[in-house]
């Protein structure tokens, strides 16, 4: 379905991005791969799904390498169809407590890497009169948690950053959506997790169903896989008339 066009993933090297990557490769799309850590594992990853795969370790706190790497993708792939915003981290601590650089960097990374992406990829996809903009928001973009106010307003930004371009390219091939996960086991939760146990004394299996119990009424975890689903949904022609969505992906969340 999507033989042709070019994905560039921020933030893939590890969960939810690496698993939009693989399900927008196995719809046949070229990927562009970014983060921090390994990148030879996820890359290979996607390879062997036949696909042509690049690599950009841009830091996207930084507007300069966030420059770079749009023009490697116009260089090495001629450009980007569908750009998925996902790099993303987290801190958590009161606010009169929160770390000034911290609230920089998760301001920085969460929000401002998408309007830089999206400022920089947009004028390609309008040529083309074709794009996916797909930004992964959380269900914190819809609701709060306390103790999370840098990402809780990141993500409320991100939500309102969709439906402002959704608005503006509204007449448009090129549409613009936000995918809002509840929990998903990845590094960036494992943390969570890891100071739930320590905090309550309990196990990893018992922090994990506290975890969720507290917000998340299936008591599932989304999965990368799922949220890749729903980005090809996404991407797809019958998506068309899918704009500035915040659409939740949470067992239940934000229902209440
Ligand atoms: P993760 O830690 O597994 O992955 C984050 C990715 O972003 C990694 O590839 C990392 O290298 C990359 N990254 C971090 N800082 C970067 C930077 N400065 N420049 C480039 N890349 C950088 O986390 P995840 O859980 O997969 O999170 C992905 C996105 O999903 C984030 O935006 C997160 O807020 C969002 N999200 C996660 C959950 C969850 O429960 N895990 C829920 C809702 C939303």
């Amino acid at each position: 379905m999507l033989k042709g066009k070019t994905a560039l993933v921020t933030g893939s090297t590890s969960g939810i991005g690496l698993g939009i990557a693989l399900e927008l490769a196995r719809q046949g799309a070229d990927v562009i791969l970014n983060g921090f850590g390994d990148a030879e594992a996820p890359r290979a990853e996607v390879t062997a799904l036949g696909v042509k795969v690049g690599y950009h370790g841009a830091d996207m706190s930084k507007p300069d390498n966030i420059a770079a790497l749009v023009a490697y993708a116009d260089q090495e792939f001629g450009g980007i169809d569908i750009l998925v915003n996902n790099a993303g981290i987290q801190h958590v601590a009161p606010v009169q407590d929160f770390p000034v650089e911290k609230w920089d960097a998760i301001i920085a990374i969460n929000l401002t890497s998408a309007f830089h992406t999206t400022r920089l990829a947009l004028p390609g996809m309008l040529k083309k009169n074709w794009g996916r903009i797909v930004n992964i928001a959380s269900a914190h973009g819809l609701v709060a948690s306390a103790q999370k106010s840098a990402y809780v307003a990141a993500k409320h930004g991100l939500v309102g950053f969709t439906k402002s371009i959704a608005l503006e390219t509204a007449t448009t091939g090129v549409t613009v959506n936000a995918i809002c996960p509840g929990w998903v086991l990845t590094p960036l939760v494992q943390k969570q997790v890891d100071a739930l146990a320590a905090r309550e004394g309990v196990s990893n299996d018992e922090a994990k169903r506290r975890l969720l119990a507290e917000k998340q009424p299936s008591l599932q975890f989304t999965t990368p896989a799922e949220l890749g689903a729903l980005a090809v949904f996404l991407c797809s022609d019958a998506a068309i008339n899918v704009r500035g969505q915040a659409w939740a992906m949470d067992g239940g969340w934000t229902a209440v």
